[in-house]
């Protein structure tokens, strides 16, 4: 029987949980040094106590930067075995997290099946699913209908949820007065609108927002804090519908900590370079730290087929300046669902930016790998320059596609190989480069 209900709850009980234990290890850190942290909503454990299979992981701006992948089928693409090998071939890439985004059919059974054999932490977007769930026109919904996905999410096991509680009445008449360019593109963000501007009614996720919070303690469910209002645009970036969403969930994360709920904050979006550090910068003061998970932000809107690329350098960035979970954005975005080679794609360029900012930021052991490969880079040691790389498979794809004819080295300088070059000087030894 636990004595506690959340991962927060344990941490301000003082108790150490198993799960606190494997991300401490995990981040080369204390259990005493990790447990205020999570006591004070800075890291959170994403954990549902029905997730029984999970390797958990910690969120925080202090920790190792966390990559997200989503996926889901879609009413054009409705293969549910295709959707579990990129799943697997994700989790083997070492995505820390798959969302389930599924908007087609009855999506509850993927779901059961991703619980019962995903080791990485689950995330869901409960509204996408109210829909297909009963089978009904939006506007049919009720309040409760809303809530009650939440609850069944919940008791099938999700780690997390994203939830727009952020957009309320105001949002509607805030988005007609500021004309943005792409207006609302968070797809949940615009259902909750087009809910209210249909029935006339309150946000649901605001409204009861207390009862979500009780069935989020009642499981450990961490709440993802939706950005409704992050910009679709650069020209939408850091404005008025932005800034006044961040308020509110800065308000909504005080009232999920005052009930142990663990939180985290999503956020943008598009955004030029030059603003991203001080986005980051104003998250963490408005929701008192509370980890930043941000879609992108993408750096640029003119790169579709390469917003995998946009992404990762806004990624690194945001992540330097203190996000601490990177949503993954792969080659397809802004164009199709994400095939297996997208999803592939656009793994590794997160974990690069992941990567690079952790090394930026100074976390611990975060260089060791670059300082192997530096090592095995000198020796001219290929195999082991194949265990430190990102994407090996690559890696050794390019190499074994134009072999020079020197083992050594590569087919780029061959004899004019600078390694080898410094190794045989070094030595005192002869170089023959004719
Ligand atoms: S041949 Fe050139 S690129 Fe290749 S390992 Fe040597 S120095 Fe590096």
């Amino acid at each position: 029987m636990r004595e506690y209900t959340t991962q927060m709850d344990a941490a301000r009980k003082g108790i150490i949980t198993p799960e606190l234990t494997k991300v401490a290890e995990k981040e080369h850190m204390r259990e005493d040094e990790l447990l205020p942290l999570v006591a004070e909503g800075k890291v959170v454990i994403p954990a549902n106590k029905l997730h029984t299979c999970l390797n958990p992981e910690g969120i925080g701006s202090m920790l190792q930067t966390k990559i997200n992948v989503n996926l889901g089928i879609s009413r054009d693409c409705k293969d549910y075995d295709i959707e579990m090998k990129k799943v697997m071939e994700a989790v083997n890439l070492g995505a820390h997290a798959i969302m389930d985004l599924s908007s087609h059919g009855n999506t509850e059974p993927f779901r059961k099946k991703l619980i019962a054999e995903c080791p990485v932490m689950v995330g869901t977007v409960p509204i996408y699913d109210s829909v297909i769930h009963y089978q009904r026109d939006l506007a049919t919904l009720t309040a409760k209908d809303f809530i009650d996905v939440v609850r069944l999410h919940a008791e099938n096991g999700v780690d997390f949820v994203t939830l727009h509680c952020g957009i309320t009445r105001k949002t509607i008449d805030q988005i007609k007065k500021h004309k943005r360019k792409m207006n609302i593109v968070s797809r949940g963000g615009s259902l909750v609108f087009a809910w209210m501007t249909m029935t006339g009614e309150e946000n649901p996720f605001y409204e009861y927002y207390d009862e979500i919070l009780d069935i989020c303690a009642e499981y450990d469910v961490t709440v993802s804090l939706g950005d409704a209002c992050r910009p679709g645009c650069l020209a939408d970036a850091t404005d008025v519908c932005q800034i006044e969403e961040l308020v509110r969930l800065g308000e909504l994360t005080k009232r999920a900590w005052e009930k142990n709920v663990q939180v985290m904050v999503e956020g943008p979006g598009h955004v030029p370079m030059d603003q991203i550090a001080a986005n980051m910068k104003v998250q963490q003061t408005i929701c008192m730290g509370a980890p930043f998970y941000v879609l992108g932000p993408l750096v640029t809107d003119i790169a579709p087929g390469y917003d995998h690329i946009t992404a990762a350098i806004g990624g690194a960035i945001a992540a330097q300046a203190g996000a601490a979970f990177l949503c993954y954005v792969t080659p397809a975005e802004h164009l199709a669902l994400p095939n297996v080679d997208d999803v592939k794609q656009g793994i590794i360029a997160s974990k690069i930016a992941a990567h690079a900012a952790d090394i930026a930021k100074g976390v611990r052991g975060a260089r060791d790998i670059d300082d192997k490969m530096a090592d095995a880079r000198r020796v001219l040691d290929w195999d082991k320059q194949w265990e430190c790389a990102l994407d090996p498979e690559t890696a050794k794809a390019i190499r074994a596609d134009r072999s020079p004819e020197h083992e050594d080295t590569c087919s780029m300088c061959g004899k004019f190989c600078a390694v080898r070059s410094m190794n045989k000087a070094l030595a005192g030894e002869y170089i023959d480069i004719l």
